[in-house]
């Protein structure tokens, strides 16, 4: 979808800090760290949200969340949990409608949710 910003970032249109990539999603930085490493994985096709997400899609996105979760995990010793999130649709607090997961690295010292 061409006005979508994470078709763009799939695309390198606009820049991205990447995380993990392969031939069916992509991970990335969130531009908003909730905390430091807060990652975003998205399919590589356009799906607007988990409505819409065949299984096939939903098997490539979310097979994929533990691997990106332990690289990421590995990356920082000071990470102790992670919060894994899916917004789906306005009520529910999605902005970009092009499904995506957040992961969301947690530490001893960043007890705020947000
Ligand atoms: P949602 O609220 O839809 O679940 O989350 C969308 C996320 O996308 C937000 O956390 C927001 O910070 C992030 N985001 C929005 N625009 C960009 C962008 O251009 N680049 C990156 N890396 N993240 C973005
Ligand atoms: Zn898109």
């Amino acid at each position: 979808m061409t006005d979508c910003i994470f078709c763009k970032i799939i695309n390198k249109e606009i820049p991205s800090s990447v995380v993990y990539e392969d031939e069916k999603v992509l991970a990335f930085l969130d531009i908003t760290q909730t905390t430091k490493g807060h990652t975003l994985v998205i399919p590589k096709i356009h799906v607007q949200d988990i409505f819409e997400l065949s299984e096939e899609t939903a098997a490539d996105l979310f097979s994929r969340i533990p691997k990106i979760a332990r690289a990421i995990e590995k990356s920082d010793p000071a990470i102790k949990g992670m919060n894994i999130l899916n917004n789906n649709r306005e009520a529910a607090y999605q902005t970009v409608f092009h499904s995506h997961v957040h992961l969301i690295p947690r530490y001893d010292d960043q007890d705020d949710f947000s």
